[in-house]
């Protein structure tokens, strides 16, 4: 018989502990937990109603640490103090980053060209790991605000393209931020999950996951079969995403005022990026933006935009291609094509999509929220729910040893 716990203090039934889903992205990260009555998922909001936690962390004179919203700002009035996109630099060498170098208006150290990089904050070290912690307690920290009870379990999502250093840098920020990390799991392969697909075991389904976020972009290729997930193939690129279509918007703004460049200037870097990123969700639903930025009248179209973005939307397709020609598929062979990710919300990008997989895209789950969300279900799963249901996946890169002369035998390749 199942012992069911009372609290003597409230006379409620102990709930089972939660274990909730985090995206802890690039851009935005954010919390989803099963809702206990109706046992769908649902993304955790603040009051003022977001969901979405701006992964920014600002470090004042004193070393006090502000994360999301109320850090943001900093990214115009302190930026040297306000680290953004540190997700970009998790298990990576100064080698990795260099030639992005100029993305980051903070100071990334660069003594050693092979080991880990640090970002230097005032005459503070901190790795990434750390400043992805920060981001993680303040997540905790807001959940357990928000469901007003512990919250110590958690299931953590990482982009499907990344290697096992970054994988295990995600996890030591877990546990930095006092969280059991049950389970580090691909962002494509929560998002379906998120549309519940699987559910039904006897569905049969190829689909397409299309990943375009702040800063990364993965396509995924899963097969589900009987309630498996099968991952077929990954690709993407980890330098690419919402920033660069906000980068685009900077340098034809800095063509039109004549600025070679905004390098001693960083405040005004940050408040033009920002303004370039206001312009291009605008666009998302309007033909024509328009704003002022330092006495002068900036503005774009929607065609301008369209024409600026279309060869980094192009790429995406590319790497579209390379995980079909990798699964082994026809364009047919795809079922259902998932949209994740804020910057798929950008008309280009969802016709652009659509049109080479010749197909309506599917996009009615919250592209911000659908990888938490999807977590959330994974979670439920682990907690013994929906035992029907397992997840399979590939490894996205080759793993080998090392042999002589530092060259690598491979004992699983890409894709298994
Ligand atoms: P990440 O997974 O990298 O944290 P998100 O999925 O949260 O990123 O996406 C963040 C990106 O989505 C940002 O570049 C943001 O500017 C962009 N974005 C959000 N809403 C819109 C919109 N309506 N139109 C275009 N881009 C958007
Ligand atoms: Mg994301």
């Amino acid at each position: 018989m199942a012992k069911i716990g009372i609290n003597i203090a409230t006379g409620s039934l102990q709930q089972p502990e939660m274990i909730v889903g985090i995206d802890l992205g690039t851009t935005n990260s954010l919390v989803a937990m099963i809702h206990p009555e109706t046992k769908l998922p649902i993304a955790l909001k603040e009051f003022d109603g977001s969901s979405i936690v701006p992964s920014v962390v600002h470090f004042d004179a004193f070393g006090n640490v502000e994360v999301g919203a109320v850090a943001k700002p900093y990214l115009e009035t302190d930026p040297v103090n306000t680290i953004f996109s540190a997700k970009r630099l998790m298990g990576k060498s100064y080698n990795d980053i260099q030639t992005h170098q100029d993305f980051f208006a903070y100071k990334i150290i660069d003594d050693n060209k092979d080991s880990l990089v640090k970002v230097q904050v005032g005459n503070q070290f901190y790795s990434p790991i750390e400043l992805s912690s920060h981001i993680l307690t303040a997540l905790k920290n807001r959940v357990e605000h928000i469901l007003k009870t512990p919250v110590n379990k958690a299931l953590i999502t990482v982009p499907a393209y990344i290697n096992d250093t970054q994988r295990q840098a995600t996890r030591d920020a877990g546990k930095l931020a006092g969280l059991d990390v049950l389970r580090i799991i691909n962002e494509p392969t929560a998002a379906s999950l998120a549309y519940g697909l699987g559910l039904d075991p006897s569905e049969e389904k190829t689909i397409a996951v299309y990943d375009l976020g702040g800063g990364t972009f993965d396509i995924s290729i899963l097969r589900i079969s009987g309630g498996v997930f099968e991952v077929l193939s990954t690709n993407g690129d980890t330098y690419l995403g919402g920033d660069d279509l906000d980068r685009a918007i900077i340098e034809y703004w800095m063509g039109l005022m004549k600025i070679d460049s905004l390098d001693d200037t960083k405040s005004l870097k940050q408040q033009l990026r920002l303004a370039a990123e206001e312009a291009k969700i605008a666009l998302s639903n309007a033909s024509h933006f328009e704003t002022n930025f330092a006495g002068e009248k900036l503005s774009i179209t929607k065609e301008i935009f369209e024409n600026l973005i279309a060869s980094i939307v192009d790429k995406t397709m590319d790497c579209c291609a390379k995980a079909m020609k990798d699964a082994g598929l026809k364009l047919a062979d795809i079922n259902t094509v998932l949209m994740v990710g804020g910057s798929t919300r950008v008309p280009l990008v969802k016709n652009t999509v659509s049109k080479y997989f010749n197909q309506a895209v599917n996009d009615s789950v919250n592209p911000d929220e659908v990888v938490a969300l999807g977590a959330a279900v994974q979670a439920d799963i682990l907690s013994g729910n929906n035992q029907n249901m397992l997840l399979l996946d590939i490894t996205p890169l080759s793993l080998g040893i090392e042999t002589m002369g530092g060259l690598m035998d491979v004992l699983l390749p890409r894709n298994s």
